[in-house]
C-alpha cells in the first residue's frame, strides 16, 4: 500500500535536496524505506552539486516551507520530526513556528553546517536562532565534533573529557539528548558519545572502516528516527543507527 500503508509509522523529513543523491532527502528517504518506515518531506532548499563541487543553492521561500510542514501534518501524524540542511535564519524560523507544540513529536536535529566540499548550509543567524528556539523543542541533536564547537562558539575539542563537557553545556539549551559523531576523529575505533540530563555519557564504538561515504551523518540521523518512531528508546534508536551505517559502509 505504499505511503498510504498506515502499519508502518511515519517520519517527516525536513531536509535540502542534493542532486547527486549522495546526502540530503535521497539520503533520507532512502534510509527511511530501508528500515520499512514511511516518509513525508518538506524541503528547505534546492542544491546543486556534484560528489566534490557545490554548484548552486537556492532556499525555500518561508512560506511554502510552512505549507509543506502543515500539510504533511495535515495527511498524517508523523511519530517522529528529522530535521537536516536549514540555510537560512527565516527558514529555521518557519519550520519552528509550523510544527504544531501540541502534538509534542519527538524531533531529531542534524545540525547541518557546512556540506562535505566546504558550503556553508547554516548561516550564523541560522545557527543563533536554531540554538535558542530549536533546541529547547529537540529530542535528539547529532553535531559532528566541529559541528558542537561551532553551536557553542567554541574551538574544537581534542578529547572525549572536553567533548563530554560540551556536549553537557548543549543540553543547558533544553535539548534532551545529545549524540557527537565521532567519525571523522581518528583512532581505530569510530566512538559516538551519548550524552544525556539523567545518564552518564555512554560511549558508542564501532571499527573505523577505511570506506568514505557522502551522507553518513544524514543516513545516521534518519536512522535514529526510524527506530524512535518503531518506539525504540533513544538509547537503542542510537546503538542500532550506529550498526546501520556500519554496515553500510563495509558494503562500499
Ligand atoms: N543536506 C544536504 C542538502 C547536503 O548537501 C549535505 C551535505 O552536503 C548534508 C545534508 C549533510 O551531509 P552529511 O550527512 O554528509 O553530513
Amino acid at each position: 500500500m505504499g505511503t498510504n500503508d498506515i502499519t508502518k509509522p511515519a517520519v517527516l523529513v525536513v531536509a535540502g535536496t542534493d542532486s547527486s543523491g549522495g546526502a540530503g532527502l535521497i539520503r533520507d528517504i532512502q534510509t527511511l524505506n530501508e528500515l520499512n518506515v514511511d516518509a513525508l518531506c518538506a524541503v528547505t532548499a534546492v542544491t546543486a552539486q556534484t560528489h566534490i563541487q557545490m554548484m548552486g543553492i537556492q532556499h525555500i521561500v518561508p512560506h511554502v516551507i510552512q505549507q509543506q510542514i502543515v500539510a504533511a501534518f495535515a495527511s498524517r501524524v508523523p511519530a517522529v520530526v528529522k530535521i537536516g540542511m536549514l540555510g537560512t535564519a527565516d527558514t529555521v524560523n518557519a519550520v519552528i513556528t509550523s510544527i504544531p507544540v501540541s502534538i509534542n513529536v519527538p524531533i531529531v536535529l542534524d545540525p547541518v553546517l557546512l556540506s562535505s566540499s566546504g558550503s556553508v548550509l547554516l548561516n550564523a543567524a541560522g545557527v543563533e536562532i536554531l540554538q535558542q528556539h530549536l533546541l529547547p523543542r529537540t529530542t535528539l541533536i547529532t553535531p559532528n565534533i566541529p559541528e558542537l564547537a561551532a553551536l557553542l562558539h567554541e574551538s574544537i575539542a581534542d578529547d572525549e573529557v572536553t567533548l563530554i563537557a560540551q556536549a553537557q553545556r548543549l543540553l543547558g539549551s533544553g535539548v534532551t539528548a545529545v549524540l557527537v559523531k565521532g567519525g571523522h576523529n581518528i583512532g581505530s575505533e569510530s566512538v559516538d558519545l551519548l550524552i544525556t540530563q539523567n545518564s552518564p555519557p555512554l560511549r558508542l564504538a564501532a571499527p573505523r572502516v577505511a570506506a568514505r561515504m557522502r551522507g553518513t551523518g544524514c543516513t545516521l540521523a534518519s536512522a535514529i528516527a526510524a527506530n524512535l518512531a518503531h518506539g525504540v528508546s533513544i538509547v537503542d534508536a542510537c546503538k542500532q543507527a550506529k550498526h546501520f551505517v556500519l554496515q553500510k559502509l563495509q558494503e562500499l
